[in-house]
């Protein structure tokens, strides 16, 4: 093509490289508006215990439409607005929202539904994190024993002193705590026995190859055993299909959470997928 458009693969690169920055400088005008806007919404992934078929929680994951540009992924915003320092209001924006829909979750009779949240680096490391969640629970009235943290590696990596202090405060409160896209973090596993964790969520990466690759089954296979000898629940992320999930429950997997159940939803369409869910899938 290079040749045709009469370009060599210099110019290319520099007009390739002009474009992203001119989309990160647009994004980044968009994004500082979206807010006030009302721009954001929240879906929710569906998290089934694969004993019980019952769904036990739901993971609160952000959405943003903007007007001109439609459909923005959580992938390329979030790293944005940490980047320019919007990712604290967002944050917030999003726990709050997700506590209130949870109320909603449970006056309509779903009153064990949890909510899984997935929290930004940034914030997690920002001093008052601890102070700026609670204050959410409260004002929302939303018991922590209902709220599940996902944290990454690399957020936990860092070994530092506050990094346990923090953690252990969280749990006092009375929130879980879950280890997110476990596995593609290149971290050492000293943290495992030394935090104050409940889950581990498997990659999805993992899980896609689990039912043609014998490697990814031994993989998935070995976390799940580990983690079960440190006392930790296993989330398999990313399930799309009968093949996957038969292996995990086979495994003995805790819960599963993927395509193979539901995309993630609107918040009416989760309540009504919560009357209809009666696990027959999983039979
Ligand atoms: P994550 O927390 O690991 O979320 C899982 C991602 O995989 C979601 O993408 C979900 O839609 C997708 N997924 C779930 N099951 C399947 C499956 O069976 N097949 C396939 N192909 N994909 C599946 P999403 O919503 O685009 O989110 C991407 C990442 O963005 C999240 O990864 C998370 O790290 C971040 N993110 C999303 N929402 C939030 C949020 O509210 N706050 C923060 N801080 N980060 C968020
Ligand atoms: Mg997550
Ligand atoms: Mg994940
Ligand atoms: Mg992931």
């Amino acid at each position: 093509e290079a040749k045709s458009s009469g370009k060599n693969q210099y110019e290319l690169y520099h007009l390739e490289m002009h474009q992203n920055e001119s989309r990160h400088m647009i994004l980044g005008t968009y994004l500082r508006k979206a807010l006030e806007r009302n721009e954001f919404y929240l879906v929710y992934h569906p998290i089934v215990d694969a004993n019980t078929k019952e769904i036990v929680s739901v993971e609160a994951l952000v959405r943003w439409k903007q007007k001109k540009l439609g459909e923005i992924a959580p992938s390329e915003f979030i790293p944005l607005a940490e980047e320019i320092g919007l990712i604290i209001p967002i944050s917030e924006w999003i726990i709050q929202k997700a506590c209130e829909d949870l109320n909603n979750f449970h006056f309509n009779g779903h009153s064990k539904l949890k909510m899984c949240i997935n929290i930004s680096a940034l914030h997690f490391n920002q001093e008052g994190f601890i102070k700026s969640l609670n204050d959410i629970f409260v004002n929302t009235n939303v018991s922590t024993h209902h709220i599940e943290l996902e944290l990454t590696e690399s957020m936990v990596m860092p070994n530092a002193v506050e990094t346990v202090d923090k953690l252990i405060k969280l749990k006092k409160l009375g929130i879980k705590l879950s280890i997110d896209d476990f596995g593609t973090g290149y971290s050492s596993l000293s943290y495992l026995n030394r935090f104050p964790l409940d889950t581990l969520k498997i990659d999805q990466s993992f899980i896609s190859g689990i039912s043609d690759y014998k490697e990814d089954s031994s993989i998935v296979e070995a976390i799940i055993m580990m983690a079960h000898r440190l006392h930790l629940k296993v989330v398999a992320e990313g399930v799309e299909n009968k093949k996957q999930y038969e292996l995990l429950k086979r495994e003995k997997c805790n819960f599963i959470q993927g395509f193979y159940i539901t995309k993630p939803l609107p918040k009416h369409k989760l309540l009504a997928f919560l009357e209809d869910w009666d696990g027959e899938l999983l039979k």
